[in-house]
């Protein structure tokens, strides 16, 4: 094989060299075929092929009688500040199964029809736990001032209510509260934590609105229309979450079928709305403390027209990039750490914003399981079973992509004429991560692989061309 001979290469393979001895090259190859993972982990054991009709083993393949001994697997971490191309990876991944759901995939058997069902993008906000200092945008693109007023002027706890200033982009105190007192990072923990379920009842109680808009019975509403959603998480800089969610109406089999009853995109749209204001879930906090949970004032839903790409208010392919970004992001846009925090004492010593702290502590006393994501339960996207294909399909597809360009695999299947190959996979885990020489390798491959925008692949450009342009996102309050 070929390797770079740039000179970020050539010292590490020296001494990868001195470790693996001929075997050096291999694993080069190992670690370039993980994408660069940062982490990958090591793995030792054997293929074997197995006939489908007889179950006779047809060949063995051992890591051990190969060099350098192992195979190495990336990490497959979703998180763009854990591992950048395993994120990559998943970042794709989510994109298909976005967009796949907006404009259909027959290879992937969802239906294009969907394309003409009713369909929503819609963002929920939390609700106001107290003032934090914010960048205030108008539409001519001048930036207001953060808190101009407030009758009184100061808080019981003697701190300004106001704040005239006009913070830059990357003001670090955007964000922040304006009287930590005032606060309620409790509430705002809580309301993390709850997420899910406010989101399970919004979807149970959609139905009932939009039946009420149709003017016809919920449950006659529900033996014509199936509601489908894939949704994300996104960190606000405040510490709390917004939900960005496709919403659409199927029929009563699901994407194949059209929604009965007449539903449009409006009504849909104004479906959701409703809903979002009217539904709420109570919780009990720490101490005894009831809180309802509800979703704050400032709810944004779209009709989305993935049919006629350059009119309406079309712009599927920019929602799918937009929520396909977000399934990479983690809690650290909200001053949360990318990994869970085992002693509470981490709080204290992290490297977060006293805003972010103070949150934290209050998710650690509701559950430690999930202080580190600010209280919120970590389902960064999800998606109704319906919606469109799953993570593990679009994985699958992959696998089999690369059993097809498996030399020996494709040997043995040349050799088994008119019998299937059935491959079984006996490997033990011996270790994950990358020595210092391995890890300079694997960051040369990154760096010398395509970027992002123009790794996007066949599927995804095709998308793009059939939907309009990607539009940004609607801008709401932090
Ligand atoms: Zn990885
Ligand atoms: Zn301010
Ligand atoms: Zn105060």
């Amino acid at each position: 094989m070929v390797v770079p001979a740039s000179p970020s290469v050539v010292e590490p393979l020296a001494v990868l060299t001195r470790r693996y001895g001929s075997g050096a090259p291999a694993v080069v190859e190992l670690i370039r075929r993980t994408g660069g993972c940062t982490s990958p982990i090591r793995l030792e054991g054997e293929s074997v092929a197995v006939s489908a009709r007889s179950g006779a083993v047809l060949a063995r393949q051992s890591t051990r009688s190969q060099a350098p001994g192992f195979v190495l697997v990336a990490c497959g971490n979703r998180r763009e500040t854990r591992c950048p191309p395993c994120s990559e990876r998943y970042r794709r991944d989510a994109y298909f199964l976005v967009a796949a759901g907006l404009a259909g995939d027959e290879e992937k058997g969802v239906s294009p029809s969907v394309a003409s069902h009713p369909l929503v993008f819609a963002t929920f906000t939390a609700p106001s736990f107290g003032a934090v200092h914010r960048r205030v945008v108008d539409p001519s693109g001048g930036v207001r001032p953060c808190r101009p007023g407030g009758q009184p002027e100061v808080c019981e706890h003697g701190a300004s209510r106001r704040c005239l200033e006009r913070h830059a982009e990357s003001d670090p105190r955007i964000g922040q509260a304006l009287c930590p007192d005032c606060y309620d990072y409790e509430a705002a923990a809580l309301w993390n934590e709850s997420l899910g379920a406010l989101w399970r009842r919004t979807i149970t109680y959609l139905p009932r609105e939009l039946a009420a808009l149709s003017g016809v019975s919920v449950a006659a509403l529900r033996t014509g229309v199936r509601v489908a959603y894939a949704k994300v998480a996104e960190f606000q800089v405040r510490g709390s979450v917004h939900v960005h969610a496709v919403i659409r109406l199927d029929g009563p089999d699901g994407p194949a079928t059209a929604p009965a009853g007449g539903a449009t995109a409006q009504r849909l749209a104004g479906a959701v709305a409703r809903t979002a204001a009217r539904v709420a879930v109570t919780v009990a906090g720490p101490n005894g403390r009831e809180m309802v949970i509800r979703w704050g004032s400032q709810i944004d839903t779209r009709p989305l027209n993935t049919r006629s790409p350059r009119g309406g208010d079309g712009h599927g392919a920019g929602v799918a990039g937009y929520l396909a970004k977000y399934a990479t992001k983690d809690a650290q846009s909200g001053g949360g750490l990318d990994r869970r925090i085992r002693v509470e004492a981490v709080i204290e010593r992290a490297e977060i914003s006293d805003h972010a702290r103070v949150l934290m502590r209050s998710a650690f006393r509701i559950s430690p399981r999930w202080a580190h994501n600010l209280g919120f339960r970590g389902h960064f996207l999800t998606k109704a079973r319906r919606y469109s294909v799953t993570f593990a399909a679009l994985r699958a597809v992959r696998a089999e992509y690369r059993a097809k360009a498996d030399p020996w695999l494709a040997q043995v299947r040349a050799r088994a004429t008119g019998d299937q190959v059935v491959v079984r996979r006996n490997f033990h885990y011996t270790g994950s991560g990358l020595s210092l020489a391995e890890r300079a390798v694997a960051a040369s491959i990154r760096g010398s692989a395509p970027s992002p925008a123009r790794a996007q692949g066949g599927g995804e450009s095709r998308l793009a061309g059939l939907l309009p342009r990607a539009r940004p996102a609607p801008g709401l309050a932090p």
